[in-house]
C-alpha cells in the first residue's frame, strides 16, 4: 500500500509546527472544555454558548501555533498548579471508594495525615505513621 501522502502530510505538519509551541496539558484541557461547552450549547439550545465554545477552540489553537514558547509554558505551569491538586483530590477519593469495604480512613488529629486501617468493626488504637501520635477510632 502506498502511504506516500501520509508521509507528505506528516512532513507538511512538521514544517508548519516548526518553531511553534505545540500541544500541552492546557491546550488539551481547553479542547475538552470546548467539546463540553458545545454539547451544552446544543442541549440547552443556546447559540450564544456556541460562540464561547469557538472562542475556547480559537484560544487552544492560538496557543498550539504560538511562537512565544516561554509565555505559553508559563500559562501551562499556572494551569498545572491548579489542575494537579484537583486531580489528586479526586484520585484519592476514587481509591478510598474502591477500598471502602476493606479499609477505613482517618485523619490524624495532630498532623492531619490520612491513615488507612483495616475495617474491623471495633475500637482500635491507631498510631500515626507520620508523627507518631496515638488516637482511638472505631475501625
Ligand atoms: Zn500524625
Amino acid at each position: 500500500m502506498h502511504m506516500k501522502w501520509l508521509y507528505k502530510l506528516i512532513e507538511w505538519f512538521r514544517r508548519v509546527m516548526y518553531g511553534r509551541y505545540g500541544s500541552d496539558q492546557l491546550s488539551v484541557a481547553l479542547l475538552i472544555f470546548y467539546i463540553i461547552v458545545v454539547l451544552f450549547a446544543q442541549f440547552l439550545r443556546m447559540p450564544a454558548l456556541l460562540i464561547v465554545g469557538y472562542a475556547i477552540l480559537i484560544i487552544s489553537f492560538f496557543r498550539m501555533l504560538s511562537k512565544n514558547i516561554s509565555a505559553r509554558r508559563k500559562e501551562n505551569e499556572l494551569f498545572l498548579k491548579v489542575y494537579r491538586p484537583v486531580k489528586s483530590f479526586f484520585k484519592t477519593r476514587i481509591i478510598r471508594f474502591k477500598q471502602r469495604k476493606q479499609y477505613r480512613f482517618f485523619r490524624c488529629p495532630t498532623c492531619k495525615t490520612t491513615v488507612r486501617v483495616p475495617k474491623l468493626g471495633k475500637k482500635i488504637s491507631i498510631t500515626c505513621p507520620h508523627c507518631g501520635n496515638k488516637f482511638t477510632k472505631k475501625a
